[in-house]
C-alpha cells in the first residue's frame, strides 16, 4: 500500500533559540534516518502546501489568526507564553504543518494513497481555539480533522494521541463535537493540566504516571482506545503522533521504546482496516532527542507502509 511522506524544507526555518528543545534538528535527524535506511524511497514523497485563512479558522478563531500574525518579528524572536516563541519564518512553518494536514486529508481521502504521516513542525496539539501554547500555534491534526468532516463521505473522525503531553488543544477543539473520538494517553501529574479531567462522551483521557512501564500503555491503547474506536465507527483516524514518550526523551518519564511505537502503530492500523479502510492520517508532535525521535518515526512508518 501507499504511504505519503509530507514534509518542506521551510519547516525548519522555524527556530525558537539554540536552547530550545523544538528545534530544528528534529526534521533534520528524522530526514536523515529515513535516506540513510532506504525507507524514504518506499514513501509517495509530497512537499507540504500552506494552510489557507479559511482552513485554519476551521479551528481556531480570527483573534487567534490575527493576534499571532501581529505578533512575528521582523527580526529575533518574541515570546507568546514562557516556553512558545515566534521568528520570522514561524507563522510560515506553522502553516505549512497545518497545510500538511489537510493535503494528507485529501490524499488518503481521495484514494491517492493509503495513509499519510506529515513530517512537520511546529506541532499543534497544545494549541487551543483562541490560544498558543506549548510549542504549538496552529492545532494542525484538527485543521485536518475538521477539514475531513467537510467532505461528504465523512461523518465521524477519530484522533488518537500518543504523545507524553495531554493534547489540550484538541479536546478544546472538540469537546463538543460528538462525531470526533479523541483518546489521549499522558504523563500525568503534568503539563499542560488544562482538560485532563475533563468527562465528555468523545473524551478518552488515559493518564499515565511517571515511571509507568510500557504494558500500562499497552493496556490503555488495547482495553480503551480499542473498544472505543471500534464502537465509534470513524470513516478517517488522525494520529497526533508525539514521540516524547521515549525513554530516552529528555523532556518526561515514560519509558516507552521503538517496539511500543511499533506495537501501537500496527494496533492502530489494524484498527483502520476494520473500521474505515485503513485510513490514517499521522501528524509529528512532539519528541525532543533526535536520535530516539527519528528511530521511533523509522518505526512508525514502517509500520504504516507495510498495513
Ligand atoms: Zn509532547
Amino acid at each position: 500500500m501507499t504511504t505519503a511522506f509530507i514534509s518542506h524544507a521551510d519547516c525548519i526555518l522555524h527556530d525558537m533559540g539554540p536552547e530550545h528543545p523544538e528545534s530544528p534538528l528534529r526534521l533534520q535527524a528524522i530526514h536523515k534516518v529515513l535516506e540513510r535506511t532506504g525507507l524514504i524511497q518506499e514513501l509517495q514523497q509530497h512537499t507540504a502546501v500552506p494552510a489557507t485563512v479559511e482552513q485554519i479558522e476551521l479551528a481556531h478563531s480570527r483573534q487567534h489568526r490575527t493576534g499571532l500574525e501581529q505578533q512575528v518579528p521582523e527580526e529575533g524572536i518574541v515570546h507568546t507564553d514562557d516556553d512558545t516563541a515566534l521568528c520570522p519564518d514561524s507563522l510560515h512553518a506553522a502553516s505549512l504543518a497545518a497545510g500538511s494536514a489537510v493535503q494528507a486529508t485529501d490524499l488518503v481521502l481521495g484514494g491517492g494513497s493509503h495513509n499519510a504521516f506529515c513530517a512537520i513542525r511546529p506541532p499543534g496539539h497544545h494549541a487551543e481555539h483562541n490560544l498558543a501554547m506549548g510549542f504549538c500555534f496552529y492545532n494542525n491534526v484538527a485543521i485536518g480533522a475538521l477539514h475531513a468532516l467537510q467532505q461528504p463521505m465523512v461523518e465521524r473522525v477519530a484522533i488518537v494521541d500518543f504523545d507524553v503531553h495531554h493534547g489540550n488543544g484538541t479536546v478544546d477543539i472538540f469537546k463538543d463535537r460528538p462525531e470526533v473520538l479523541v483518546c489521549s494517553t499522558f504523563q500525568h501529574p503534568y503539563y499542560p493540566e488544562r482538560y485532563q479531567d475533563i468527562q465528555r462522551d468523545n473524551i478518552l483521557n488515559c493518564p499515565l504516571a511517571a515511571h509507568s512501564k510500557p504494558a500500562l500503555f499497552r493496556h490503555a491503547l488495547e482495553d480503551r482506545w480499542l473498544p472505543a474506536l471500534l464502537a465509534h465507527k470513524p470513516d478517517i483516524i488522525f494520529i497526533s503522533a508525539g514521540f516524547d514518550a521515549h525513554v530516552e526523551d529528555p523532556m518526561a518519564d515514560l519509558e516507552l521504546t521503538e517496539d511500543d511505537y511499533r506495537w501501537a502503530t500496527q494496533l492502530l492500523t489494524d484498527v483502520a482496516r476494520q473500521c474505515c479502510d485503513g485510513r490514517i492520517v499521522s501528524v509529528l508532535e512532539g519528541g525532543y532527542n533526535p536520535v530516539a525521535l527519528a528511530f521511533s518515526v523509522q518505526a512508525h512508518l514502517e509500520v504504516l507502509a507495510a498495513s
